[in-house]
């Protein structure tokens, strides 16, 4: 296949497993049993049996009538904003904690940047009862107070990272320092399609049960298991690539990844990092990122914390270099327009990162005739203060 990874990790010119050698030992056996232990019957059916009965899965595919009727074309809406915890990340966690049972791992890891990956890790570890510890940088435990209550009532303890600007960065680089330390009993349950191979694979193929079941249902509801557009938006990547997963050889289907412009892609806040990036290696992973001139990190800005990463998963930078996805670019404006927009045409209040992906309905155009999916990542609970303050309710 094209676009999957090799068997060094990479996809195209991207990817990898950039370590270091303390960590050696921990990707390397990862690397070697990832694929038969997801692979296994008995991981299937464990994994199956929670994503139906613990996540709520398979999540509808809701045709949108209003909006479709608005912009004359066919709009389907997948619906992850309803699996419990309230976005598709648990979907990756549920796989991975089991993996980790798997490989008799007692403790796990993991970092947060708004708190939502942090929510989804500490919510399997209750389930399975193994210890938990989520890395978050200081100031985002400030800014996300609701999801550190969460992660503390599910028992996960949170740890404070201080280094750097005490963000979601370097939440990660105190994580890894962690699994170097712990390298016979942790395992690091990392929350998108980013970090060294075997992580961004690994993910891709947790998260693909988005396209699985939309191929079932597209084929109930239009006679046809492929759509002509699939859209998401894209921090890391995980909805996205969980979304476009089984159709990446099907070259009639067009794939839209929707990014954070933030402020405005030539503001200096922004998160637009395929229309800013240069390639670069981050966090164990060469792939585009925003950097300076000297290669320093710049600092990315979106008012959606999810979006809200100065990289992006090499799955996604190989799609972009091979123009087998569009990206697009939206800014904070026309996200929070959509979320307000989504939530009157359809009932849906969505989170903030999920209403990037709408504003491509007012940039391009779209036959009568054309199915259109979109991945409805999460919902608009966690953004209330957000929209509060945005709108003046
Ligand atoms: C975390 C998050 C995202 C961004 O992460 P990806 O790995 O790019 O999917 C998007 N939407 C929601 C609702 C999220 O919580």
């Amino acid at each position: 296949m094209k676009y999957k990874v090799d068997e060094n990790g990479f996809y195209g010119n991207f990817g990898g497993a950039y370590i270091p050698e303390m960590l050696y030992p921990n990707i390397d056996e990862l690397k070697r049993n990832y694929l038969e232990i997801i692979n296994s019957q008995n991981f299937r059916k464990d994994f199956e049996k929670l994503l139906s009965e613990y996540v709520g899965r398979p999540t509808p595919l809701y045709f949108a009538q209003r909006l479709s009727k608005k912009y004359n074309t066919k709009i389907y809406l997948k619906r992850e904003d309803l699996c419990h915890t309230g976005a598709h990340k648990i979907n990756n966690t549920i796989g991975q904690i089991l993996l980790a049972k798997n490989l008799n791992k007692k403790r796990i890891i993991a970092e947060t940047g708004a708190g939502q990956h942090g929510v989804a890790t500490a919510t399997v570890c209750a389930l399975m009862g193994i210890d938990c510890v989520i890395y978050m940088g200081e100031v985002d435990i400030k800014r996300q107070a609701p999801n550190v209550a969460r992660m503390k009532m599910l028992g996960a303890q949170v740890r404070e990272a201080k280094s750097g600007s005490k963000t979601l960065k370097d939440a990660t680089n105190e994580a890894m320092r962690d699994w170097i330390n712990n390298p016979i009993d942790t395992h690091y349950i990392i929350g998108s399609v980013v970090g060294p191979h075997p992580y961004p694979d690994m993910v891709t193929r947790l998260q693909s049960v988005i396209s699985k079941e939309v191929k079932t249902q597209l084929l109930e509801k239009e006679g046809r298991d492929y759509p002509d557009y699939l859209v998401a938006c894209v921090g890391g990547g995980s909805n996205a690539a969980g979304l476009y997963y089984h159709y990446l050889n099907n070259e009639k289907v067009k794939i839209i990844a929707v990014e954070a412009a933030g402020k405005g892609i030539d503001s200096g806040e922004s998160a637009a990092t395929i229309k800013l990036g240069k390639i670069g290696i981050m966090h164990g992973s060469k792939t585009l990122l925003m950097q300076n001139d000297d290669g320093q990190i710049i600092e990315p800005y979106s008012i959606s914390a999810g979006l809200d990463y100065p990289g992006i998963g090499p799955l996604h930078s190989h799609l972009y270099e091979t123009e087998r996805a569009k990206f697009v670019s939206v800014n904070d404006s026309e996200a929070m327009d959509w979320g307000l927009a989504l939530s009157q045409i359809e009932g849906i209040i969505p989170a903030i990162e999920t209403a990037h992906a709408f504003s491509i309905l007012d940039t391009m155009a779209f036959k009568k005739d054309d199915i259109l999916v979109f991945n409805c990542s999460g919902r608009g609970d966690k953004d209330l203060e957000t929209y509060i303050k945005y709108f003046k309710l």
